[in-house]
């Protein structure tokens, strides 16, 4: 009842107020806070996340067990406040204005861009990433390659580098930037590959050697030059839509895999999580299918890169209560890379389950893909923070985030191969 009330006097605040605009267009969050929301039950949080669905004052950021991150934009902060208290759920300020967040992250970006080197100081952008990516291929042209994902909405070519020091190795692929404002998830992507390549580091040889490495360090490119470029908060594609003002389309949402079943994805346009007008809708989406058609039979192991939460997400992401066969092992292979995360000196502490069992449903998501196409080790990898900065978090962290990953990665595909993931496929 007192959530009915609550969501009453949303609905009747009907104050749409929009982030404004600065001088050189880009899009500002002046005063908006995102809060963490406790919930305890399900009918809580899908009250919550209509009310995200509703208005678009109120944004949904993240979610860890039990709680939900909203961004509430100012102009409706005393409701919120109130709401909640008549509503008895239990709210905390994460961050207070995301506008101060965005502007200190610009800062440090600047000063590191100072010294001009591609270095891993500062967030860097889709032009920087291909030039230095150019650089890359060009110094290691024994043991690196590129190949196109494909071409985005907006015709910029999606990138990959594959890396192998010998041909039959198991291989391992990673997907990073499907959503585009977790720029934590390419700046680490490429701190693995620079060290994949430079370390000399007898175990990091040893494991980069013996594996075949597929990286896509952006896969959503036109929403992350958006992000850079107008909204640094911009997550979706940058399609248009048919039936809205409201543009993109969450391409986690959006792979041909028990597409909007289970109240996986919204189907409103404007929401975060939209699905899209069908499976595949997305042209980045059919790109990141083809390629996983074309190398499913040389995979093992596949991790998408996202932000944030410090969790490693295993298939499936339509049920809380079914599970794939494999589920223990896959949980068995996520300790492995929490367990060596945590003995890292950063305190660091990552959780591991299913989407769905450990979330909610989540359809649509390339690890759902992978899995169905037979690669059986697959998850989606959220790295920093458990909702401090959340998505902006700062680059002072972009190098200790990526140690934990490739410690991360060792344990996880030592295990993996323990597990017997790790055969010739072609031979099963
Ligand atoms: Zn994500």
């Amino acid at each position: 009842m007192l959530l009915k009330g609550f969501l009453v006097a949303f609905a009747l605040v009907g104050l749409v107020q929009a982030a404004s605009l600065s001088q050189d267009e880009r899009i500002r969050y002046d005063n908006f806070s995102v809060f963490k929301v406790r919930y305890e039950t399900q009918e809580q949080r899908s009250r919550l996340r209509s009310l995200v669905e509703e208005q678009n004052n109120f944004k949904h950021w993240g979610a860890i067990k039990d709680e939900l991150h909203l961004m509430v934009s100012p102009g409706v902060l005393s409701q919120f406040k109130t709401e909640l208290q008549r509503a008895n759920l239990s709210a905390e300020v994460m961050i207070s204005n995301v506008q101060e967040l965005i502007d200190s992250e610009k800062e440090a970006d600047s000063r590191a861009s100072a010294d001009e080197s591609f270095g891993w100081k500062k967030y860097s952008t889709l032009a920087e990433i291909y030039a230095w990516l150019d650089g890359i291929l060009a110094a290691y042209p024994t043991v690196t390659e590129e190949f196109i994902v494909g071409q985005s909405y907006e015709g910029r070519t999606i990138r990959g580098i594959k890396i192998s020091y010998k041909s039959g190795n198991p291989g391992v692929l990673i997907e990073s930037n499907i959503h585009a404002n977790e720029w934590i998830a390419s700046a680490t992507a490429t701190w693995l590959i620079n060290e994949f390549l430079t370390s000399d580091d007898v175990l990091v040889r040893q494991m980069v050697e013996t594996h075949d490495w597929y990286i896509v360090p952006v896969l959503n490119v036109d929403g992350f030059v958006y992000s850079h470029e107008k909204d640094r908060m911009w997550r979706k594609t940058r399609q248009p839509s048919a039936d809205s003002s409201c543009i993109g389309v969450d391409p986690n949402r959006n792979f041909d895999v028990r597409w909007m079943e289970s109240d996986g994805a919204s189907s409103n346009p404007c929401d975060w999580n939209y699905g899209g007008p069908h499976a595949l809708s997305e042209p980045e989406v059919q790109a990141m299918t083809d390629l996983v058609i074309s190398l499913k039979d040389k995979i093992n192991v596949m991790l998408a890169f996202h932000s944030y939460s410090q969790v490693l997400l295993s298939p499936y992401g339509h049920s809380s209560v079914e599970f794939p066969p494999n589920y223990d092992d896959l949980m068995a292979v996520a300790k492995a890379y929490a367990d060596a995360v945590a003995k890292l000196p950063y305190d660091t502490v990552f959780q591991y389950g299913s989407v769905g069992g450990l979330l909610y449903p989540a359809t649509g998501a390339t690890i759902d893909l992978t899995y169905q196409e037979g690669i059986e080790i697959t998850y989606t990898v959220e790295f920093r923070d458990t909702g401090h900065y959340g998505f902006i978090l700062p680059p002072a962290h972009i190098i200790p985030n990526s140690e934990e990953a490739l410690a991360g990665i060792m344990a996880l595909l030592e295990k993996t191969e323990e597990l017997g993931y790790m055969k010739s496929k072609k031979k099963l």
